[in-house]
């Protein structure tokens, strides 16, 4: 019997009850790109389309241990980091990770969510910055997370290079701003590297209510394409198509009373 290796990447991330961002949207991307998903959960919330009601924090080991069991056996080729709510799991993640040879790591800092819930204290942004930004490839923060970081607010190009350059200092090899608006028809994000490059991605605006999970979406999608073989700037042009189409997809699609997912 001959094997091949499948494409595997893993999500250390929130649970969503409603299905449509966090460790939920993670796996369907994961395998609508033909990746093979595993997942190390940080915090259970209990929400829907209108909002989160509920947060349980996972114990730091039990995220440690979900990590060291898939990494030990199924070894993914990339893995995303989204929502970790406080330092001590900030702390647990980046320790058991620098156990295992380098992979790519795209970090999604998530802070809040757009309903408004805090999903990370600023005890965990600190050791975010101190403990996982030397460890990750791409930071893929939004404006808002951006101007939390580094205290620049990015409207225009020009705002975006200056905060982008601002996040490289904090240490991660590539960041990715998200969410700049050209002139309400367009949307773009700017890559910013190590080695000097400035790259931006436009994309039609889409004036949807169903964009719950947008963030994640994105990050797992890239994961994924890196997984595959992609380079980080083709892997952000490929992730920035399959958002878009599923947001456009999403668009005319009721799920719940409130803000809806994308449809992928
Ligand atoms: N719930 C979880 C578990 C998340 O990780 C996130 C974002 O990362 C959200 C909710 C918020 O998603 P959104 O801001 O797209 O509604």
């Amino acid at each position: 019997m001959q094997y091949y290796q499948y494409c595997s990447v893993l999500t250390i991330a929130g649970s969503d009850s409603g299905g449509g961002a966090g460790i939920q949207a993670d796996l369907k991307t994961f395998a609508a790109l033909g990746c093979y998903g595993t997942s190390a959960i940080t915090a259970i919330t209990a929400q829907n389309t209108l909002g989160i009601s509920d947060i349980h924090v996972v114990p730091p080991a039990m995220v440690q241990n979900q990590i060291s069991a898939v990494m030990s056996d199924i070894r993914p080729l990339a893995v995303k980091i989204g929502m970790l709510p406080n330092a001590e799991t900030v702390q647990a993640v980046a320790d058991v990770l620098k156990k295992h040879e380098p992979l790519p790591i795209i970090l999604d800092p998530v802070i809040s969510s757009s309903s408004g819930k805090q999903l990370a204290d600023n005890e965990a942004l600190l050791a975010m910055k101190e403990l996982l930004f030397p460890m990750v490839t791409l930071l893929t923060p939004n404006l808002n997370e951006t101007t939390q970081l580094t205290g620049k607010h990015a409207g225009n190009v020009d705002d975006m290079i200056n905060a982008a350059e601002a996040l490289l200092d904090l240490g991660s090899q590539a960041v990715l701003v998200k969410g700049g608006h050209l002139d309400g028809l367009e949307l773009y994000n700017l890559y910013a590297d190590r080695q000097g490059v400035r790259k931006t991605f436009a994309y039609p605006f889409i004036n949807s209510l169903n964009t719950h999970g947008t963030g994640c979406t994105l990050a797992s999608a890239i994961a994924a394409y890196i997984a595959r073989g992609q380079s980080i700037t083709e892997a952000i042009a490929s992730a920035g198509v399959y958002v878009n189409i599923a947001i456009k997809e999403g668009q005319n699609v009721k799920t719940g009373e409130g803000s809806g997912p994308l449809n992928h």
